[in-house]
């Protein structure tokens, strides 16, 4: 069966009928008469726009924005709901979403599973949410955001529990008091549109809830789930009732402000002043775009009214769309051709674009995200460059900062950043820093990245395009734009593609989450009591006595000498969690080689079976080397963000036996004045933090007590969320084993740090015994380099210094004497170096690696008034092979490097490749130098000339003739010209003579004509 009509007594008593409507099919509730499309259809136009349906607002802006959550707030509490705060824009304590995308994210998946009780019921939020799906139409469709901010009122009920706060009837009738009373809209002006949602495996009843032909709101009552065997079935999915029934409604706080205030564009209603700002910066005006001010105003206008039933969405074709809209236009009046019409929009879109860029990437980064090319990094990155890209079209010439700093101040509330404003524009100026550098390397990428290519190509295939961002940051568009500089005019971009691209990462997200969930180490899980764990009783605790309650063989181990996965009723081995190494050990007669956990199980895996009652030993030096490493990286995760800012947040960790390494968003590298400071911090820590609390709470009472910057180290499973609490300095949801007192580490070091990838940064640690050892091998270290110098280690640096200097000096003169050395086999006239026809040939056998064959080629076809090719070959690793030409030189006209290289590369079993004018090749039969040399030699002295060589001396001789002046290097050409055209010695005798004294009268004229054809 499918869902049944949604009849209401708020309907009926407020005189809405039931319809069918005659474009979407959908049934919908109306009071009006005359209705017969539900209101969100191509034909419902903004009925709004200079009209507002809202009333009670007159302000614009922030305020509006202030007003309009107060007034949605305010109703729902005189009407029992609990206004609950919004939660982080990051959503922390998720590993399948990167960001809030709604305000059911925040209660999902704990809450709405049922495991988890809500922090209130009914409540009431205003969401920041971040959507980047529809990113490429903002600016443009006139109503689409990438930020914004989700009002609703959610209730979770449980009926089998008579839990039962509200449901269907109360809930509408609740939005229709809100709408026809506090926000004063006409009851015509509503429509209910019945239009059932599913979606995440869950799915129920909803009502899209439109007004003035814009979706103010959707009411979902979400009481299903995904059921093979269920009875309800919804576009195709079988589903059944779950225990819970939530309701989940969002309100889009910005269209409410967009229908009180009647605004052309969505933009104009919630960020006018920046605008208005922006609008003057890039000099927008009727005059630039060579409109009166009134057409102007009737253009756009009649084109907001329009944007309300052209959907601009992912996978549309622009030109299609504008064309379309050109053409609406036309038929209410409005003439514009398509150069005007894209004269206005373009820059107009971008003036709209970017105060929402602006606010979505104060959110992101003000939550703590640092821009990377990576994860949740990439969609910050993403927006900044989206926003540098726009402000450049603009041809707007103030910093990203700047544009931040007069966007927060007009729009922002400050106080909901976690990280200051300091860090903020410290973050994008970094960002402004990377923009302007890959502009600089960008086309270069491109054009490497394009070279199979073809030309005409109107599109580029989606993984090159991945690649580019992900590796190089450059965004498609971009990609597009260099590549038409390039050459490729023909590229072009489908719209949606960024939104596509945010998506994958989105996807990314999911798939890396999924794939950590499904990683089990046994095949069926046996059905046995939760291990008890002793680890948490007593943290010192290394023997103990248990029973085995399970023992399974293993086959698939990793370490072959695993045979056995024995489960106990209780143990002290810690598995393996939070980025620490499972325990080792004994049970009874066997090795504990590892210890996982599955489900709620402890598997210890063992070299033998055992069974019954048996004694347990841990390993104890090595947990305790991993309890000092684990509680050292708290200490200086804790100590990183003091010294460092609020934005430090945990991107992973790992805790083994011999260091620890703890990585960090930041948004520059650390120096090592940076690295010492944390370091002291967190040493002091451990003098003056006696004890360590650890704390088991609810989920409900954690998150409101701690926050979210508690699941630094994921999103973790479950109720009962224990926390490590190291007085003030760190507090952190983790389930790893921890020292009662710091001071027991000892000492902690932090070796050295190194970058992950653009805005993570590696702290390697090393505390306890490992910092010991470390030491101690630092020190070997120096006493054998001092040993090797014979100086005392306080000279070391110095003699160190000295030596190297020496070196590199003897290192120059050694190139030198090289240099020198080819130069003089070079030039003494021997068989080394020979001239045909005005090119010098140098073709020898060298000694040295590639580097050094470089320097000397480059040595040797340097100077433009020696045209020379210079063959050389090496014996160093297998042989290698390097030709060089005298570039923008005859020899550059007569010769090709690679074309020769390909000839003779075979003699060293090798091959190569290179331009025209440098090729370098190698090979594995380092004997076959000589030959591949002599070979070079045989082909340059036969071989007939190139087609290359052919034109060159052409031009040669047309030149001669044009000008009557014969140069050199012009002889040169036409007597190999003369010989090789099969004249006879005495013709050739002729011709050479003519030209020999540098000048041509009209006789030689003619005999170079007639060598010419
Ligand atoms: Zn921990």
């Amino acid at each position: 069966m499918s869902l049944p009509a949604i009849e209401l007594a708020v309907f009926k008593d407020n005189g809405f009928s039931r319809r069918k409507c005659r474009i979407s099919g959908l049934w919908f509730w109306t009071t009006d008469k005359k209705r017969d499309t539900c209101g969100d259809t191509h034909e419902d136009e903004y009925t709004f726009i200079g009209a507002p349906v809202i009333s009670g607002f007159s302000t614009l802006g922030k305020q509006l924005k202030d007003e309009m959550r107060a007034a949605f707030l305010g109703f729902f509490e005189q009407r029992q709901h609990t206004i609950i705060e919004p939660y982080p824009i990051l959503a922390r304590w998720r590993d399948d979403i990167h960001l809030t995308i709604a305000s059911i994210a925040v209660f999902q998946p704990h809450i709405t599973s049922g495991e988890v009780e809500a922090p209130a019921n009914p409540l009431v939020i205003s969401q920041p949410c971040i959507r980047l799906n529809d990113v490429d139409a903002v600016g443009r469709s006139g109503r689409h955001l990438t930020t914004f901010e989700m009002m609703a009122h959610h209730v979770f009920n449980r009926p089998a529990e008579s839990q039962d706060i509200y449901w269907m009837e109360e809930c509408v009738q609740l939005c229709h008091d809100l709408l026809c009373d506090t926000m004063g809209i006409s009851l015509d002006e509503v429509t209910y549109v019945e239009n059932p949602w599913a979606g995440g495996g869950n799915a129920g009843a909803a009502l899209e809830v439109m007004v003035g032909g814009l979706e103010l709101a959707t009411l979902v009552f979400m009481d299903m789930v995904e059921d093979e065997h269920g009875d309800i079935s919804i576009k195709g999915v079988n589903y059944s009732k779950m225990p819970l029934q939530i309701i989940d409604t969002g309100y889009g706080l910005e269209r409410f402000c967009w229908a009180a205030a009647g605004t052309p564009t969505i933009y104009e209603a919630i960020y006018p002043e920046s605008v208005a700002w922006l609008k003057n910066l890039a000099g927008f005006s009727g005059e630039s775009v060579g409109m009166d001010d009134e057409s102007l105003a009737t253009l756009l206008a009649e084109m907001s009214r329009l944007n309300g039933i052209m959907n601009i969405e992912v996978g549309s074709d622009a030109e299609q769309m504008r064309a379309m809209m050109i053409d609406r236009l036309a038929k209410r009046g409005v003439e514009i051709d398509e150069e005007r019409f894209s004269a206005v929009t373009e820059p107009l879109s971008r003036i709209f674009a970017l105060p929402d860029h602006l606010h979505a990437l104060a959110n992101m980064i003000g939550d703590g995200l640092v821009p990377s090319n990576a994860k949740a990094g990439y969609l910050a990155r993403m927006i900044a460059r989206r926003i540098l890209r726009m402000r450049d079209d603009l041809a707007i010439e103030i910093s990203l900062c700047e544009l931040m700093e007069q966007h927060l101040q007009i729009n922002y509330d400050a106080a909901r950043m976690k990280l200051n404003s300091a860090g903020l524009m410290a973050i994008l100026a970094g960002e402004e820093q990377r923009y302007q550098e890959m502009l600089r390397k960008g086309e270069q990428v491109v054009k490497t990245a394009l070279k199979s290519v073809d030309k005409d190509a109107a599109s580029l295939q989606d993984e090159l395009l991945f690649n580019l961002s992900d590796s190089h940051g450059i965004s498609p568009d971009l990609v597009v734009s260099f590549a038409a500089g390039l050459g490729w005019k023909n590229l072009r971009l489908r719209t949606g593609f960024m939104a596509e691209m945010a998506e994958r990462h989105a996807a990314q997200a999911k798939a890396a989450a999924k794939s950590q969930a499904d990683s089990s180490l046994l095949d069926s899980v046996p059905k046995l009591p939760a291990t008890i764990a002793l680890y948490y009783e007593d943290i010192m605790r290394r023997k103990f006595t248990a029973t085995v309650l399970d023992c399974i063989p293993i086959t698939l181990a990793e370490d072959e000498r695993i045979s056995h996965a024995i489960i106990l009723d209780r143990t002290c081995f810690y598995p393996e969690g939070g980025g620490q190494e499972g325990d080792r050990g004994t049970i009874g007669k066997a090795k504990v080689l590892d210890t996982r956990k599955v489900e709620d199980l402890v598997i210890h895996l063992c070299d033998r079976p055992q069974k019954g009652k048996i004694v347990g030993n841990l390993d104890w030096n090595r947990r305790k080397q991993l309890m000092d490493h684990h509680t050292a990286v708290h200490i200086v995760g804790g100590a990183a963000r003091r010294i460092l800012g609020p934005h430090i947040y945990q991107a992973g960790a790992n805790k083994s036996v011999e260091m620890a390494r703890l990585d960090i968003t930041h948004h520059r590298r650390l120096l090592r004045g940076d690295i010492d400071e944390i370091e002291n911090l967190a040493n002091q820590v451990l003098q003056e933090v006696e004890n360590t609390e650890k704390i088991t709470l609810t989920r409900k009472d954690a998150d409101s007590e701690y926050g979210f910057d508690l699941y630094q180290g994921g999103a973790p499973k479950g109720n009962e969320i224990r926390i490590l609490k190291i007085a003030d300095h760190d507090i952190q949801a983790c389930g790893g084993t921890h020292h009662d007192q710091p001071i027991r580490i000892g000492t902690i070091r932090i070796v050295r740090s190194s970058a992950v990838q653009d805005g993570v940064e590696r702290l390697h640690i090393v505390a306890g015994n490992a910092a010991l050892l470390h030491s101690r091998q630092q020190e070997d270290l120096l006493r054998e380099a001092s040993d090797a110098f014979g100086v005392s280690t306080t000279d070391l640096p110095k003699t160190a210094e000295r030596f190297f200097g020496e070196w590199k000096d003897q290192r120059k003169r050694i190139e030198q004497l090289e240099g020198e050395i080819v130069r003089l086999r070079t030039t003494g006239g021997g068989d080394d170096s020979i001239e045909l026809d005005g090119v010098r040939l140098i073709i020898i056998e060298v000694e040295g690696d590639i580097k050094q064959m470089t320097k000397m080629v480059g040595e040797l076809t340097r100077d433009a008034d020696k045209p020379t090719l210079a063959v050389i070959g090496s014996t160093d690793g297998g042989g290698k092979l390097l030709i060089a030409l005298t570039e923008n030189s005859i020899a550059s006209e007569r010769y090709d490097a690679a074309a020769i290289l390909k000839q003779i590369s075979h003699h060293i079993k090798g091959g190569g490749g290179g331009r025209p004018t440098f090729a370098q090749g190698g090979g594995s039969y380092a004997d076959g130098i000589a030959d591949a040399l002599a070979a070079a030699r045989d082909l340059v002295e036969q071989s007939p000339p190139t087609s290359r060589a052919i034109d060159a001396t052409k031009d040669a001789i047309e030149r001669a003739i044009a000008d009557g002046v014969v140069d050199q290097g012009e002889f040169a050409l036409i007597k190999r010209a003369a010989e090789q055209a099969g004249l006879s010695t005495e013709q050739i005798t002729t011709i050479t003579e003519a030209v020999m004294d540098g000048h041509i009268d009209e006789q030689e004229k003619i005999l170079l004509e007639n060598l010419l054809s």
